[in-house]
């Protein structure tokens, strides 16, 4: 391809070394603005990546000054400086849309103010313990205390189970910007990969995603116990939800599908998500290919965002050793249909994400015989 557009990305993580598997394929140069020999950095061979910090406003802007379009694989960052290099370099999604979904009180508001049905939610800016209680007598119990800012991977997020756990909730999160959030009793949890381009949005298929101790454990797709129309509800909730937002690429959406069979938003990414990493085996086009066809106004057929073949996804997190994950991956390599992937992490420690695996067959029941001595072992090293 003829494209001599430089794409930077702010972060190096797991999802900016998938982005750049994608980019690769295309000859597109991605510049990197990580640590040093950052996941995504150590498999792109070029001069041309930063050496600093997503959250420092000099280093977004020198990964700026050398780009045509800078992108992001984390929202945690400086979005500051972002608006201020929007005039000179294009930022997908907008910085308005980053700074929105940055701060999790303020993503909810936003969604409630364009009618996308989210739980309830109190800001606790500034309250204290009483405050707490406030909400308790409120929402009832359990509520959910969640930190607005830097939260990921269930980190920011304390279930208050009774008025005696109020206190342990302020000392874990008590440092925190807080706010609570009604207790959302779910069948079961869906998530859709959504595609923003120049002309539209589009939708990857609905995804079962299932969460141990408030982190990603797997996905299924298609989704089990669900019905086609509850499937193709979810997509087009999250199709409302990314409408409100300014900006391309690809959005995950994570949704509660509640026993009466009503479904609220929890949360978006603005950004590849680890909902969409089956997309890679399962689909024509990954969500890594779609976000960078998105940002780059590349065509997207709809039908390159079907799935082929059922899918499981399983996250591989560190367990109670430094190389539990690599005993994971060996365990993998003998089943055919596994496609594995470690993100050169290094060594492991417990709740960290160091891979993960995909196994794709004819039925999901296939898929399920497969993974299930995968589960297994990934229950045995946990940590
Ligand atoms: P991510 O890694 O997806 O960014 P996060 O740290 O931002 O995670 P959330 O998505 O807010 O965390 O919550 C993680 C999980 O905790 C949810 O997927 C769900 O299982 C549970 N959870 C979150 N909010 C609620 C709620 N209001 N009621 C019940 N369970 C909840
Ligand atoms: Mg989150
Ligand atoms: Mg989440």
């Amino acid at each position: 391809m003829a494209d001599k557009r430089k794409i930077g990305v702010l972060g190096g993580g797991q999802l900016g070394r998938m982005l750049i598997e994608a980019a690769n394929r295309l000859n597109i140069q991605v510049n990197v603005l990580d640590a040093a020999a950052s996941s995504a950095k150590q498999i792109s061979a070029h001069d041309g990546h930063i050496d600093g910090s997503f959250k420092d406003a000099a280093d977004v802007k020198r990964l700026a000054k050398d780009c045509d379009i800078v992108t992001v694989e984390i929202e945690h960052v400086d979005t500051h400086m972002l608006e201020e290099v929007a005039g000179e370099v294009q930022v997908e999604p907008s910085w308005k849309t980053l700074r929105i979904i940055k701060d999790k009180f303020a993503q909810k508001e936003y969604l409630k103010e364009h009618g996308v049905p989210v739980a309830d939610s109190i800001d606790l800016d500034g309250k204290g313990v009483e405050g707490l209680k406030e909400v308790g007598k409120q929402f009832a119990y359990p509520f959910m205390l969640k930190s607005k800012t830097e939260a990921y991977d269930g980190r920011g997020n304390f279930a208050v189970k009774c008025v005696d756990d109020v206190s342990k909730a302020k000392e874990v999160l008590g440092d925190r910007p807080l706010y609570a959030e009604r207790w959302a009793d779910f069948r079961l949890e869906l998530a859709v990969m959504v595609v923003k381009t120049k002309d539209g949005v589009l939708t990857f298929p609905t995804v079962e995603t299932v969460h141990e101790d408030s982190v990603c454990k797997l996905t299924y797709t298609p989704p089990r116990n669900v019905s086609k129309a509850i499937g193709e509800k979810a997509q087009e909730l999250a199709k409302k939800a990314i409408g409100a937002f300014e900006g391309k690429g690809v959005f995950g959406v994570e949704m509660f599908l509640l026993k009466d069979d009503t479904l609220l938003v929890n949360e978006i990414a603005p950004r590849p998500h680890n909902s969409g990493h089956y997309t890679i085996e399962a689909c024509p086009l990954s969500q890594y290919d779609a976000h960078l066809r998105a940002i780059l106004d590349l065509p997207i057929p709809q039908s390159g965002l079907r799935l082929r073949e059922p899918a499981i996804m399983l996250n591989i997190l560190g367990g109670q050793t430094p190389d539990s994950h690599e005993k994971i991956a060996q365990a993998a390599l003998e089943h055919p249909n596994a496609s594995i992937h470690l993100y050169g992490k290094g060594e492991a420690r417990p709740g960290r994400k160091m891979g993960h695996i995909t196994v794709t067959a004819p039925t999901l029941a296939a898929a399920e015989r497969e993974m299930q001595p995968l589960i297994d072992l990934v229950d045995s090293q946990k940590g």
